[in-house]
C-alpha cells in the first residue's frame, strides 16, 4: 500500500535512500506520461539509412504522408561508419566512453542527413540539450529528428565483455520512448523482424512474430535484431511495455505499425 503522498514526502526528506521499501513506496501509484500521443521511431543506420536512396526516400515518403495525423520523434542509427570508427578505435585500444563518443558522432551525422532531406516540412533536427522544447516542435511541425545514441558520452558504463558501448542507437531512442511515456517505439530497419537468428546468414531462420524479452534474453540465439540493453531495460519499464520491429523496406509498414497493426515482431516486457 501507497502511504499517503504527505508521510512518503516527509519520508524521502529523513529516511534513507538506501531503504527498499521507501524506494519501493516511490514507484506506487501512476506515472506522467509527458509526450502520450507521440511515438518514436528508429531509423536504421546500416540496415536503412546506409543503403541511400533506394531505402530512404521512400521511407521519408511514407513519413511526410503520416505527418498530419502523428506525432513523430525520429532516432537515428549509426551503422557502417560508426562500424569503421569502432575498428579503428579498437585497434588503437581507445576506452569505450571515446568509442561512444567516435559512434555518437555517426548518429549525428545520419540525423543531420535525413534533416536536411525532412528540412522543406520544417522538421529541425534537435541534441539532448533541446529537448525541452520537443513539445512544441512535435505540436508545430509534427516530427523531430533526433541522433538515436544516449549521451553517454565519456560516462558511458564498460560493457560486460570487450570494449563496444552497450547502449547504442536502439536504446537511445527507446529510452527517449520510456522517459516520455510516448504511445509506442517502432524500430524500422531491412527484416521483417526478429527470427531466430540472423537471416542474413541463414536464411532457413524461423520468423518469431512475438516474444517476451526475457525469454529473449534467456535464448541461445547467436544474433538478435536489436541491442539486448533494450530488452534489460524493458524489465523495469514502466511506460513502453512492448516495442515493435517493422521491415522499412516494404512500403506501408511503418503506417500500418503506427495504425497499431502487427506488421513485424513485437517484443514485451
Ligand atoms: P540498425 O541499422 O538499426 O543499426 P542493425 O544492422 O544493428 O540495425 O540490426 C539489424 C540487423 O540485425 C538486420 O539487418 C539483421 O541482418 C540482423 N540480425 C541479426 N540477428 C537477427 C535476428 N535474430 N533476427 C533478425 N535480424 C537479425
Ligand atoms: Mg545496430
Amino acid at each position: 500500500m501507497a502511504d499517503a503522498p504527505g508521510l512518503l514526502a516527509d519520508r524521502l526528506l529523513e529516511g534513507s535512500l538506501a531503504d527498499v521499501s521507501l524506494l519501493a513506496d516511490t514507484g506506487e501509484g501512476l506515472d506522467t506520461r509527458l509526450l502520450p500521443s507521440a511515438t518514436v521511431i528508429k531509423i536504421g543506420g546500416q540496415s536503412i539509412i546506409d543503403r541511400g536512396r533506394r531505402a530512404v526516400f521512400p521511407l521519408l515518403e511514407e513519413i511526410e504522408s503520416l505527418l498530419p495525423e502523428h506525432r513523430l520523434i525520429i532516432g537515428t542509427g549509426a551503422g557502417t561508419r560508426a562500424r569503421h570508427a569502432y575498428s579503428v578505435g579498437v585497434d588503437l585500444r581507445l576506452p569505450t566512453g571515446v568509442l561512444t563518443m567516435l559512434g555518437t558522432g555517426v548518429a549525428m551525422q545520419n540525423a543531420r542527413i535525413l534533416g536536411y532531406l525532412l528540412a522543406k516540412h520544417g522538421i529541425p533536427v534537435i541534441t539532448p540539450v533541446e529537448f525541452a522544447q520537443l513539445p512544441i516542435y512535435l505540436e508545430e511541425r509534427h516530427a523531430v529528428v533526433f541522433p538515436g545514441m544516449p549521451p553517454y558520452t565519456y560516462w558511458e558504463h564498460n560493457p560486460d565483455v570487450g570494449l563496444i558501448p552497450p547502449h547504442r542507437t536502439d536504446t537511445g531512442t527507446y529510452l527517449v520512448a520510456e522517459v516520455f511515456g510516448a504511445r509506442s517505439m517502432i524500430y524500422v530497419k531491412d527484416e521483417d523482424g526478429l527470427y531466430s537468428d540472423d537471416p542474413k546468414r541463414d536464411p532457413s531462420a524461423r520468423f518469431i512474430p512475438e516474444i517476451a524479452a526475457a525469454d529473449l534474453l534467456s535464448e541461445d540465439f547467436d544474433d538478435i535484431v536489436i541491442e539486448r540493453a533494450v530488452l534489460e531495460f524493458m524489465g523495469r519499464a514502466r511506460h513502453v511495455r512492448s516495442v515493435h520491429i517493422v521491415n522499412g523496406l516494404v512500403p506501408g509498414n511503418l503506417t500500418r505499425a503506427l495504425k497499431g497493426e502487427h506488421v513485424g515482431t513485437i517484443i514485451h516486457a
